[in-house]
């Protein structure tokens, strides 16, 4: 393996509730944007691992009119300055800005960026010069495990496994190969699996009857 994808909410930095609104989304302000606990740390091992690290986000915020681009670019370098800090680094960021529902008129499209599209993925690909079997997919949403495996990612889903999203995915091939708590714990799978060592479990099984 070459690479590894990876969301941004709820993966590297935390989700919020937004009290107003009564949804769970990104943040919105600098306030909220929060590193989730020992993500540096684990990027820097995915850097010592030889991997390319590449974020690919869906931020529809700017378009629904939550936020601006600036402070976009900000929480992007609060993230890049605390992972510096641990003396890693991420090799590109791509961002899909779109949504079909937007208020910002130009960014009001059907774009093939939108995850569970693939276009991030096979751009951060392109641009890190690895095909993208050979990336990790890792993110907490059933749209990160579908864009990852129609790109013919390995993915990794960070969050608690619930029966539930069995009946979102389509098909067992969409069925993560591990679940993690957190990007730490994601790190520390990939290792094991690259240097074979440590245990590496298995794939969720799903418990609902008959599946
Ligand atoms: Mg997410
Ligand atoms: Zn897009």
């Amino acid at each position: 393996m070459k690479a590894v994808l990876l969301d941004r909410d709820g993966v590297i930095n935390a989700v919020i509730y937004h009290q107003d609104a009564g949804v769970i989304d990104a943040p919105f302000t600098r306030a909220q944007f929060k590193l989730l606990p020992r993500v540096p740390k684990a990027i820097r091992m995915l850097n010592d691992l030889g991997l390319r690290v590449a974020i690919v986000s869906n931020q529809p915020g700017i378009a629904k009119g939550h936020m601006k681009l600036e402070t976009l670019k900000v929480f992007e370098r609060m993230m890049l300055s605390q992972v510096r800090a641990e003396g890693g680094h991420v090799d590109c960021i791509y961002y899909c800005l779109h949504h079909p529902e937007a208020k910002v008129r130009k960014l009001r499209q059907r774009c093939r960026c939108r995850k569970p599209e693939i276009g991030l993925l096979e751009q951060a690909a392109a641009d890190l010069r690895v095909s993208l079997d050979e990336c990790y997919m890792i993110g907490d949403g059933i749209s990160d495990l579908l864009a990852g495996s129609r790109a013919g990612c390995r993915t990794i889903f960070i969050g608690r496994w619930k029966c539930e999203i069995c009946r979102f995915t389509e098909a067992p091939y969409v069925r993560p190969a591990f679940v993690a708590k957190d990007l730490w714990e994601a790190a520390q799978f990939i290792r094991a699996e690259m240097t074979g060592t440590g245990q590496v479990a298995s794939s969720p099984r799903c418990l609902s009857a008959g599946a």
